[in-house]
């Protein structure tokens, strides 16, 4: 994949509309290639270009911070929809959806005889693949599918768009569907599959695999019931604040320290960017709370020692809330989506 000639056009006529001289670049691992063409192309135009060698998890990790650091006028931030609300510097978003010769028929052909008898049809699709929403609809069509997609009630997703921890697109047509079809990564049905009791088959057309992933969903949600109930015994705990625009939950974290001090336990705020298990010492701390990417928790948990909990998890650690509610109520993700977007 490469920046074509008429995104390299818009980025620069953005970057000239708000007086930009000074540019940082920022993409995630997969894209750093294409930040390196565009950087070429802008550098080629008079623009002075830095690249973001950190990593970048979503469009809720802006290297604002970096680029207030560097003096960049505005960052250039590829693969990704914006959605974190601030108010820094300007933000020129590149998505780079795929626009490839993608076999639709053939994938849906696939997937068809995993999604019935299903007739009704949720779809669930990753930005990268957005450009084919409209053919996969049309190929389930012909294969004797209804489908249906939904918005965000804020447009902070495109129509059917999911991302790691906010499907809310899809959980608006949960009622009038069978099954749930997420196109992108497995990844990305897990989360859906984790917040819905409708059966989750997942296609990543870049592997041309398809597989339900409902099993899957259902082992790590007894996994992370394990580690509410080893939560439990916990005494010291560090309550993650993520310094990511994204992922910033500042209040939420505050009253969560409140309310495990309210519990008798030590609790501590603890600041990082990156939370990783370097970072989260076993003999400091018997337990974490994450406000910060809820995928880290659900991925991740088997790097840490200790339980890294969700905010929605120690509601019902605490008894404050009850498992179905924040599973079959799909509120799992729920806290951890709230604060700097829209
Ligand atoms: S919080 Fe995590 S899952 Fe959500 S957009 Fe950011 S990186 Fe992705």
């Amino acid at each position: 994949m490469g920046v074509n000639l008429y995104e390299l056009e818009r980025v620069t006529a953005e970057l000239e509309r708000v007086g930009a001289r000074r540019v940082l670049v920022q993409a995630p691992q997969g894209l750093k290639t294409v930040a390196l063409q565009l950087a070429d192309g802008l550098q080629r135009l008079g623009f002075e270009v830095m690249l973001s060698g950190s990593p970048c998890w979503g469009g809720c990790d802006l290297a604002l911070n970096e680029a207030v650091e560097v003096s960049a006028d505005a960052i250039v931030h590829l693969g990704h929809k914006g959605f974190v609300k601030q108010d820094v510097l300007p933000v020129i978003y590149v998505e780079c959806r795929y626009d490839y010769g993608l076999n639709v028929e053939q994938l849906i052909g696939r997937a068809a005889p995993i999604l019935k008898p299903a007739r009704k049809v949720g779809l669930g699709i990753t930005l990268q693949w957005l450009n084919y929403l409209e053919r996969i609809k049309l190929a389930l069509e012909s294969c004797g599918f209804s489908a249906f997609y939904g918005q965000s009630e804020d447009g902070r997703l495109y129509p059917s768009q999911v991302l790691g921890c906010d499907y809310a697109t899809a959980k608006s047509v949960e009622k009038e569907v069978e099954k749930f079809l997420v196109v992108g990564s497995f990844f990305h049905g897990l989360g859906l599959s984790m917040i819905t009791d409708r059966p989750v088959v997942v296609i990543d057309p870049e592997t041309m695999r398809v597989e339900d992933i409902t099993q899957n969903a259902k082992r790590v949600l007894m996994q992370r019931y394990a580690q509410i109930c080893a939560f439990k015994g916990s005494r010291r705990v560090g309550v993650i604040l993520c310094t990511k625009p994204g992922q910033k939950r500042e209040g939420l974290a505050s009253s969560i320290v409140s309310m495990l001090r309210n519990a008798g336990k030590d609790a501590y705020l603890l600041v990082l960017n990156e939370v990783d298990e370097r970072l989260l010492p076993d003999d400091v701390f018997d337990a974490y709370v994450n406000t910060a990417c809820p995928r880290i928790s659900i991925d991740d948990q088997a790097k840490f020692r200790r339980p890294v909990l969700l905010p929605g998890e120690l509601m019902v650690a605490l008894g404050l809330c009850s498992w179905e509610e924040i599973v079959s109520g799909g509120r799992y993700f729920e806290w951890s989506i709230r604060d700097g977007r829209g």
